[in-house]
């Protein structure tokens, strides 16, 4: 979710695209490629069009065809990293959520006990 902007670059630059295009002249066909699959989550009607246009054609190289795919990854991890950041900034904000879950736990567990003990009928006093 917090991925790092150069390790979401490297991964998406490594993603194998259609085998057709072996050189940057090599027309290819979106379908058949994986990135296409991330323009249709992460692409406006626009961006998708000049894909298909450009793969088809020759006209967009690979790299430049997956840009605005890692674009719109790290567009959609930026309120991720700002809501992050907090705690980030502050960790004993985790500490005290942690602390707070582990009292409710031993609240419930306490409950759950005096059930027992009152459905066998035992009581501690
Ligand atoms: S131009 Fe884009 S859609 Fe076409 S093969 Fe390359 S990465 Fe895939």
């Amino acid at each position: 979710m917090r991925e790092s902007e150069e390790s979401v670059a490297k991964k998406v630059k490594s993603m194998p695209t259609d085998p057709a295009r072996v050189r940057r002249n090599d027309p290819g066909e979106p379908t058949k490629c994986p990135v296409w699959q991330l323009h249709q989550v992460y692409s406006n009607d626009a961006c998708k069009e000049w894909v298909q246009q450009g793969c088809r054609t020759a006209g967009i190289g690979c790299i430049e065809c997956k840009q605005p795919v890692i674009d719109g990854i790290l567009r959609e991890q930026v309120p991720m990293r700002e809501r992050a950041q907090m705690y980030l900034d502050d960790p004993t904000l985790v500490k005290n959520i942690i602390a707070d879950g582990c009292e409710k736990a031993r609240e419930y567990a306490r409950e759950t006990m005096r059930d027992v003990r009152e459905a066998m009928g035992l009581e501690y006093h």
